[in-house]
């Protein structure tokens, strides 16, 4: 019997079997897990992150989860459902799924190598997504050495300096506020003349003179040695390339799904790999749901991974009676 790791809720170790295994504890994998638990369906979530919660934990405020008048922290957020999923005795496992299969309608999950495999009839993958890098030639050098993908976590740092923010989406516009309360100076740069940011935010960035929004460039090559210098910049436009001074990068252009666990040709895929679920959160394999940012979905938000979670617990419950 597998034992390492942390367990929270009701037991002390992981089992050898279960009717579902939910891979992932962030939104939607707490949420089925709540619903699994309530059903008394034999359940666990297996989360890599000793913290649960996702990608929206490090998000500093979240103004569109229903329920809350107020703008409340994601890592907060994530907190009160982690302790909601507890009360109901959801069993939350720490270690990273390696390896998913099914044979004779039995799921396998393997996980790191001292946590060892545990079988399951049902499987709910909601792993999530992470962030993308950039696309310039020598970025992976400085992450962690001035290249952030985390505003919430570094912005401190960057007290009266320069920085900029690659992107134009929702996570571009809404780091990019947040990092206007320490760097002096906050280049938004994004690769066409329109972002598809939410219009709110827009309004915000483009009223906080702070921000400056660099249209139609593409980051090309980091300057610095061991602290960034600066980036070059490419006009898609023109094609020309520009030296802009920054202290600090921030990379938000979208996301790829947690996916490195499941075998190549086990489930069909969209073209940027997320994965094709029905309504009810079917995948093309029986007994294998997919729920959150890992799906191929139209929009990515806490509410609407809480509705997969559901959902794909639901779905599962009764692939389960069949
Ligand atoms: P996103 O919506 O996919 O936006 C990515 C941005 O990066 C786009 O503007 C894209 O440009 C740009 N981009 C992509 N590849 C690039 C590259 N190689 N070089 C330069 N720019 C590149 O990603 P996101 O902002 O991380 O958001 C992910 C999901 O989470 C979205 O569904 C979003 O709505 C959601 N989200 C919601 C909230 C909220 O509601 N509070 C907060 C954060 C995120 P193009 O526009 O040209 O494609």
């Amino acid at each position: 019997m597998p034992t390492i790791g942390i367990v929270t809720g009701s037991s002390n170790s992981l089992k050898d079997n279960y009717d579902i295994v939910i891979i992932g504890a962030g939104p939607a994998g707490l949420t089925a897990g709540i619903y699994a638990a309530r059903a008394r369906i034999n359940s666990v979530i297996i989360e890599k992150n000793p913290i649960p919660g996702g990608q929206i934990i490090n998000t500093e405020n979240i103004e569109n989860y229903p329920g809350f008048d107020q703008p409340i922290g994601g890592f907060e957020l994530m907190q009160s459902f982690k302790s909601q999923a507890e009360n109901f005795g959801v069993s939350i496992f720490n270690t990273e799924v390696v390896k998913l299969s099914k044979e004779n309608n039995l799921f396998t999950i393997e996980m790191e190598t001292s946590a060892g495999n545990i079988t399951a009839k049902a499987v709910i993958i909601s792993s999530g997504a992470s962030p993308k890098l950039m696309g310039a030639e020598n970025e992976k050098e400085f992450i962690g050495k001035g290249i952030s993908f985390c505003a919430t976590c570094d912005g401190v740092l960057y007290k009266d300096k320069v920085v900029s923010v690659i992107g134009g989406g929702d996570s571009a516009l809404e780091e990019a506020l947040f990092l206007t309360r320490f760097a002096k100076k906050v280049y938004l740069i994004h690769r066409r003349d329109k972002l598809r940011a939410a219009k709110i935010l827009q309004e915000r960035a483009f009223s906080n003179e702070k921000i400056e929004p660099i249209w139609s460039h593409v980051p090309v090559r980091v300057i610095g040695k061991d602290i960034i210098n600066a980036l070059e910049l490419k006009s898609r436009v023109s094609g020309e390339k520009k030296i802009l001074e920054v202290n600090g990068i921030f990379v938000y252009v979208g996301l790829k799904p947690n996916t490195q666990f499941i075998p190549e040709n086990m489930l069909e895929l969209d073209e940027r790999g997320f994965i094709v679920t029905d309504c009810e959160m079917r995948t093309n394999v029986a007994g294998l749901f997919a729920a959150g940012d890992v799906r191929a979905k139209f929009l990515r938000q806490v509410s609407t991974a809480v509705g997969d979670g559901a959902t794909a617990q639901h779905a599962a419950e009764r692939f389960l009676e069949i």
